[in-house]
């Protein structure tokens, strides 16, 4: 199949993209490098740098190319800056996407994967959380990735686009080749290895007044590598599905900011010192998957179930590229 990556070059498009090579598909990469690394695509996969907003780049790809689905990565994430900028979030994740989806249809592409996310639920009420939970985001990250599921359902009903949304919850981890290298980081991990690293002086733990065991907010972590399996996996299912579906993906396991920093302690051997500070805005207190419907429909399985996994693998990667991916 050929399979169009948009965000290709981010943390987790180039992953999912060397999954897609190796389960040996045709990839083609459109990111424009607001935050990816052109290093970071596997030299297999075809590289364009081009922005989501541009219908030219778009039409010609598709063409080109003969593009088959579309797996859509692209999207600013961080929740914080989200909250500072919600235009731009609106923009990036839904307006531009809607370009996307209008190009796919104009050239009969008509299947996508989507990168959708746990925000997506808001402040839930019942843990782990379901597909069928109330969507009620609290955070305008969480709403433009609700947006564009909603769009998905329309371009499906109207049009016959058929899709599947994932929704992530904390992805984590790097496999052997590639990892995070967003500037700055804005997710805990990642963070964290900096610290581990020397690179920054401490971690800001954002309230620990939550009502949680330890006060902290408690998340579940997921490898990248199981997440890019999932997509590989979505993508063999695209057509057992007549509507557009959703499928949760977490290890369903839940883990405190002050856990994490302790497994990162034992796996880096690092004091990695912290620093309590108020409140994110945005930030729900738990947040835990239950990934039943994906492993019942989609056979999906973990194979990186352990929060030590997940960590390693980020330490690993981070000490042999210290800067990133400018080696
Ligand atoms: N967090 C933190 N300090 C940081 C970054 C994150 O305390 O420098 C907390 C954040 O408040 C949240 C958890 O770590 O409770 C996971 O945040 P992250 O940004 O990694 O992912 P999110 O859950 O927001 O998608």
């Amino acid at each position: 199949m050929t399979v169009l990556v948009t965000g290709g070059a981010g943390y987790i498009g180039s992953i999912v993209t060397e999954e897609l090579v190796n389960s040996g598909n045709h990839v083609v990469v459109l990111d424009n490098l607001s935050q990816g690394h052109q290093t970071a695509v596997v030299p297999e996969a075809v590289f364009i740098k081009g922005d989501l907003c541009d219908q030219e780049i778009l039409h010609n790809t598709l063409q080109k190319y003969g593009v088959d689905v579309v797996m859509h990565l692209a999207a600013d994430k961080s929740v914080e800056n989200s909250m500072i900028e919600p235009g731009k979030f609106f923009w990036n994740n839904v307006a531009c996407g809607i370009n996307l989806l209008d190009c796919m249809v104009k050239n009969g592409v008509m299947s996508m994967v989507f990168s959708s996310s746990a925000a997506v639920y808001g402040q839930p009420k019942e843990i782990p959380i379901t597909e069928d939970a109330p969507l009620d985001p609290v955070n305008v990250y969480g709403e433009s990735k609700l947006i564009f599921e909603r769009i998905l359902r329309w371009y499906g009903e109207i049009h016959g686009l058929k899709s599947i949304s994932l929704r992530y919850f904390n992805v984590a981890g790097a496999s052997k080749r590639f990892g995070s290298d967003c500037r700055p980081e804005t997710n805990l991990i990642p963070i964290i290895i900096e610290v581990a690293l020397g690179q920054r002086k401490y971690l800001s733990v954002f309230g620990d007044d939550y009502d949680t065991e330890d006060g902290t907010c408690i998340r579940d972590y997921i490898h990248v590598l199981d997440i890019a399996r999932a997509h590989i996996l979505a993508l063999n299912h695209l057509d057992a599905y007549t509507s557009t579906k959703v499928f949760n993906f977490g290890s369903g396991d839940g883990y405190s900011v002050l856990e994490v920093v302790e497994e990162a302690r034992k796996v880096t051997g690092a004091t990695i010192p912290i620093d309590f500070c108020p409140r994110r805005p945005g930030d729900p207190p738990k947040l835990v998957a239950s990934s039943d419907l994906a492993k019942k429909n989609l056979g999906w399985r973990l194979e990186y179930p352990r929060l030590e996994q997940i960590i390693k693998s980020a330490w690993l990667w981070r000490k042999e590229h210290p800067t990133g991916y400018d080696y």
